[in-house]
């Protein structure tokens, strides 16, 4: 039996936040929504910012919707340790998910504080604007918008009422107009820590409180369209047949093998949508469309996985006489946590009498969007069945308590640490 480590956050204080943040928008006992922008998201926003100002944080929400609070440093100029989350959510979502992060952060800088510890640069609490993307059908708006990578026409996109994020930003007390002159400053940011509930199950499986994340892995989208020639389902002999259908399903069982052909590789893939053409039960089928998800957090292994995948609808469009199409729909390259951020994590958690594993990271963060503009480390906490977006989310206490802890104790490490990035 391991000792419980002594904890030097406040328990108590960091449940009962959770406790109240989720009454904002609650639905059923357990979950939430509070969709991006809108009047929930506001209240809750609110209520993080009265705490951030508990924390003695000076508080501000940026042009973008991100409410950040900072704990000023000795040296002010010096490069900034971020951390935080996002407490937006899904229409069906759990009360943990981003909030732990945002609240975790906040808890850690308030116990700096009341220990009597000045941070050496200073320490910005972000709460970041629709990571969830659920309302205007593209997520991680406010750390794209702050690191100064949004993309054309953004604030126009619509939500399913026909208002624009340009409306819904205003309606949230943001001038749109100060995003047009906006400019990142490059450097500005030295390191970004995060923490998150797992929202898959392997540290449960693994029987682990908490995880230190390895990197967030890419993926790959495609939409694949095989056609073959529709007939009676009654009169065509089975050697005649160009049935899409069952090239199509050669291929789904396909990726499914060759995807865990390593079996301690953290490779996915996965055939999520199907539709088919005519789609009637006497009809040969002519045409299947259907989608491609695959991951890897090696480049090189995701790959051979592709170009695997692709031999396989090559021939199994051979053998049933269909042609077909590929689709790119996205491509993202793994993203890797930083090897000193990831070491002091584990030897912080060691003086804790934990050992975290380390895993992968399949589902995107704010974190990914930050690794384009310094150094990140993220905290995985362990999570009821892997069950996320949706109000059967849970996390336990004594787990959330144990990635907030460390947590703290690695933003202690940095923030003593003149250069802000730990390494020298
Ligand atoms: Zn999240």
């Amino acid at each position: 039996m391991k000792l419980k480590p002594s904890l030097s956050i406040n328990a108590e204080r960091l449940h009962a936040r959770i406790g109240e943040l989720a009454q904002i928008g609650k639905i059923g006992d357990t979950g939430v929504c509070r969709l991006a922008l809108t009047k929930e998201d506001r209240e809750g926003v609110e209520l993080v910012r009265s705490w951030m100002e508990k924390a003695v944080m000076k508080t501000r929400i940026d042009p973008f919707g991100n409410l950040i609070g900072v704990l000023e440093g000795r040296n002010a100029a010096a490069p900034v340790l971020m951390l935080g989350s996002h407490v937006d959510s899904q229409p069906y979502g759990g009360r943990y998910d981003g909030v732990i992060g945002v609240l975790g952060a906040i808890e850690a800088v308030q116990t700096l504080v009341e220990s009597g510890i000045q941070p050496e640069m200073n320490i910005e609490v972000v709460a970041f604007c629709d990571e969830e993307g659920c309302r205007f059908n593209k997520g991680l708006f406010g750390v794209r918008g702050m690191t100064g990578k949004l993309e054309d026409g953004e604030l126009e996109r619509t939500d399913k009422h026909g208002m624009t994020r340009r409306e819904a930003l205003l309606e949230f007390g943001c001038d749109p107009a100060e995003i047009e002159s906006y400019v990142f400053e490059e450097g500005r940011i030295a390191t970004f820590l995060e923490l998150h509930i797992e929202q898959g199950p392997v540290l449960e499986a693994m029987g682990q409180p908490i995880g230190i994340v390895s990197g967030i892995s890419g993926p790959v989208w495609w939409t694949v369209e095989m056609t073959g020639f529709a007939g009676h389902a009654g009169s065509v002999p089975m050697p005649m047949r160009q049935d899409a259908l069952v090239g199509c399903a050669k291929v789904i069982v396909g990726l499914n093998e060759l995807a865990k052909e390593i079996s301690d590789a953290p490779t996915v893939g996965t055939v999520g949508s199907l539709s088919v053409f005519p789609d009637s039960r006497n009809i040969i089928p002519e045409r299947v469309s259907f989608t491609v998800d695959f991951r890897d957090i090696e480049l090189v292994r995701r790959d051979r996985l592709e170009e695997r995948l692709r031999t396989l609808i090559e021939e199994a469009c051979r053998e049933h006489g269909l042609t077909y199409t590929i689709r790119e729909d996205t491509r993202s390259e793994p993203r890797f946590c930083a090897d000193w951020i990831k070491g002091l994590l584990s030897q912080e958690a060691a003086e804790m009498n934990l050992a975290p594993p380390e895993l992968m990271s399949g589902p995107f963060h704010d974190s990914l969007t930050m690794s384009y503009v310094c150094d990140y480390g993220m905290i995985f906490v362990r999570c009821k069945e892997g069950i996320s977006h949706n109000p059967k989310e849970y996390a336990a206490p004594e787990d959330i308590e144990l990635g907030a802890e460390l947590l703290y104790r690695a933003a202690k490490k940095i923030s003593e640490c003149k250069r802000g990035d730990a390494h020298g």
